[in-house]
């Protein structure tokens, strides 16, 4: 006799995954590798997800975290930076050592980097509001001379801060945070500093709210709520916080399907899911096929937002043609 599966239903999050700025910047490792051959040297993991890193090593990418480490023989092979963005100091490090370099920051984040720049140059002082060791905010702040930059992590360190002239703040963020606490942390500075200068744009970026967004209105109810990003993946971490505070009764982060913990699930009958940013969408179909094999799932799509966002690649790598199975792997669907 066939054991009937318990039914699921399986909100899934439209938009969820790849953005414009991890596309664009996966783009210009496999471009690269096709116009330059391999080794590409990558600066960081371009983006944060190992089935994404481990896919273009197979292809001949070299990941580094230091232009020391590119072996003098290799000096003519092209070396990308991350999507994260880097400090200034890495593209002058890479013309001093006659690099040839790629690079591969999200549009998003260079406005940041603008809007910071140009705080400083009104005479501000710049707050980055962001998370320490993430690369964005080593990058952001490495745009401007040392003690040009305040790092804010917390409503705390926002009421501890001490200015040389309040009057003579701005601030920025990283672009990939939790939007509510963001805001908490901008009004707390807001009270103690009226004349804090915001950036002339958002620097949370549109596929970190959008994706926040969708969360938001599907938590509620949801038994499970699951989130395809790697664990240093920032904008995969605050999808699971945001599903956990909108209502999700349990809410985890997942690489890969088998690091779903069954036992510890129990019973279910309502699932959320959604990816990071970084994470392909080949896995969200990979988890899924896990739950169909013990679920009757339904699938019930929540469209929240279109997302149209899509930056080109630099000029240099603009005459490389991309086959349909180098696009679905850029794409995250292979
Ligand atoms: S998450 Fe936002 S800032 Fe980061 S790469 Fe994607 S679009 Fe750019």
């Amino acid at each position: 006799m066939i054991e009937k599966k318990p039914p699921l239903t399986i909100r899934l999050c439209q938009p969820r995954g790849f953005c414009a700025g991890v596309d664009r910047a996966i783009q210009i490792v496999v471009l690269a590798l096709k116009k330059y051959g391999a080794p590409v040297y990558v600066r960081h993991e371009i983006v944060h997800n190992r089935y994404v890193v481990e896919g273009l090593q197979s292809l001949g990418a070299v990941f580094i975290e230091e232009l020391s480490e590119i072996p003098p023989e290799h000096r003519q092979s092209p070396v990308v930076f991350s999507a994260h963005g880097v400090p200034k100091s890495v593209p002058a490090d890479a013309e001093a050592r006659h690099l040839f370099y790629l690079d591969a920051t999200c549009p998003l984040v260079s406005k940041v980097h603008k809007q910071a720049m140009r705080h400083q140059r009104l005479g501000r002082h710049v707050l980055l509001i962001g998370h320490a060791g993430h690369p964005e905010v080593i990058g952001t702040m490495g745009q401007l001379p040392e003690g040009a930059v305040t790092l804010i992590e917390t409503e705390a360190d926002a009421a501890s801060f001490v200015p040389a002239d309040p009057a003579a703040l701005g601030f920025v963020t990283q672009t990939t945070l939790s939007v509510e606490d963001t805001a908490g942390i901008i009004r707390a500075l807001q009270e103690r500093f009226p004349e804090l200068h915001a950036p002339a744009a958002e620097s949370i970026c549109y596929a970190t709210t959008n994706r926040q967004e969708a969360v938001k209105e599907t938590a509620a109810g949801a038994d499970l709520y699951l989130i395809v990003g790697a664990p240093n993946s920032s904008n995969s971490r605050r999808l699971v916080e945001v599903a956990e505070r909108a209502g999700a009764r349990m809410s985890l982060l997942v690489q890969r399907a088998a690091e779903i913990p069954w036992e510890e699930i129990g019973e279910i009958s309502t699932l959320g899911l959604s990816a990071g940013a970084s994470a392909p969408e080949i896995i969200v179909d990979e988890i899924i096929d896990a739950f169909r094999q013990r679920f009757d799932v339904t699938i019930d799509l929540a469209i929240t937002a279109t997302e149209t966002e899509d930056f080109p690649v630099m000029r240099v790598l603009r005459d490389v043609e991309l086959t349909a199975a180098d696009m679905a792997f850029v794409n995250g669907a292979a």
